[in-house]
């Protein structure tokens, strides 16, 4: 008989999504004439812009002719996809090398897979409430998680405590759900930290385009230090639309090395090539077109527009909950709004009350962790006019 990795057993049920849509339909069951908005999920609803999807098309048509017909890529990406992210990263004054940048089908998948580089053995160090990614990912491996508190006393942006040692940190900035973000000193901080532990930073930076105070650092590599000590994970989903299409990008720097139990240099660099190359055969011709395009002028215009699109739902759920009295955090370089659910109701309470009264759709902070327990997190995902509609019934609501 296989013996399976018992630790799965151990995974907290992931419930948040289903229960939700459970609930929802539950309730427009009973409720077949209500119309229902969804500002739950973290999912985009703009199409892809009109470059995007031209060179998409070329992807396609080169396909269909033996002479430009592609097979098996390299494992990493495209050298013509590589560039592009390189020169995207120098505009933000940031210097990378093609080798060091690796792409993939997303960052959901990179940040789960990065932990095959990983012994065991080893003290992570993940915030709460967080992207549930991270933590089921290191219980699937059996590691020990300790957790760093994100709450409104520290404005969701917790800080490392320097006489604890631990070996791997998770920042995810802007963060989901909280939508707060580090600046530069604070990063600077956490640098720091792992430089002094010889600790390794993962860093998360999928929602960087929703940045819109230019002091704010979209790459971790914008920090002195950073390195020596951080991987960056970063997504096109957000960024371009590309939550079906699949495309991400993880940066492996040279300077990342590390001793081995027996002493010898430790290149993550190539640990990440090696694993890559082992179980991972590149994201598709057709599909590095059309992201490398989201890096081209006008794909990149295209993109910001859309971005400004949803910025303008945040300030809209924003202004309304901030007349409801209600003090809501994220929103501005991020696309979540996250506050404390009025009159100390319990996240979950909160869901069903603002289903059943305003037939709005959230998500509990509850689903994030233990600190989100009597928060809620709202999306600027949604239409504009969905948007305005549900805010006005938020007003009429209490
Ligand atoms: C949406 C999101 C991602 C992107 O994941 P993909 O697999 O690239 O779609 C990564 N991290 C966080 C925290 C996210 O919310």
């Amino acid at each position: 008989m296989p013996k399976f990795n018992e630790n799965y057993f151990h995974l907290k049920e992931s419930y948040l999504f289903s229960e939700i849509a459970h609930r929802v339909s539950a309730y427009t069951e009973k409720n077949p004439d209500k119309k229902v908005i969804r500002l739950g999920i973290g999912d985009v609803t703009l199409p892809l812009g009109s470059e995007i999807i031209s060179q998409l098309h070329e992807g396609v048509d080169a396909l269909a002719s033996t002479e430009t017909f592609k097979g098996y890529g390299p494992e990493q990406g495209y050298e013509f996809l590589r560039t592009a992210i390189v020169n995207y990263y120098r505009k933000n004054n940031v210097t990378i090398n093609p080798n060091e940048v690796f792409v993939s089908d997303g960052a959901k998948s990179d940040t789960g897979n990065i932990t095959d580089l990983f012994d065991k053995d080893n003290i992570v160090l993940i915030p709460d409430p967080v992207y549930p990614v991270y933590v089921d990912t290191n219980m699937m491996n059996g590691r020990n998680i300790i957790y760093i508190d994100a709450n409104e006393e520290n404005d969701f942006l917790p800080m490392p405590d320097f006489n604890v040692h631990v070996d791997i940190i998770y920042i995810c900035s802007p963060n989901n759900p909280t939508g707060a973000a580090y600046n530069k000193e604070q990063l600077k901080i956490w640098i720091d930290y792992a430089l002094e532990n010889n600790a390794i930073i993962l860093y998360d930076s999928a929602y960087e385009c929703f940045i819109t105070d230019e002091t704010l650092p979209r790459s971790i590599y914008a920090v002195e230090g950073a390195k020596k000590c951080a991987i960056e994970f970063c997504s096109l989903s957000k960024t371009a639309g590309f939550t079906g299409t699949r495309c991400g990008y993880t940066i492996v720097p040279d300077d990342l090395i590390f001793l081995s139990s027996t002493g010898a240099k430790i290149s993550v660099n190539a640990m990440w090539n090696r694993r890559q190359t082992t179980k991972f055969n590149g994201v598709s011709y057709i599909v590095q077109k059309g992201a490398a395009a989201v890096f081209s002028p006008e794909g990149m215009a295209q993109c910001k527009a859309n971005i400004k699109y949803y910025q303008e739902n945040a300030k809209l759920i924003m202004n309304g909950l901030t007349k409801k009295n209600i003090s809501c955090y994220g929103g501005v370089n991020s696309p979540y709004i996250w506050f404390k659910c009025p009159n100390h109701m319990d996240s979950w309470d909160f869901f069903d009350y603002l289903l059943n009264n305003a037939q709005i759709v959230g998500t509990p902070g509850a689903g994030f962790g233990k600190n989100g327990q009597k928060f809620f997190r709202l999306t600027s995902f949604g239409t504009h006019n969905n948007t305005i509609e549900a805010m006005e019934r938020i007003d009429k609501l209490f």
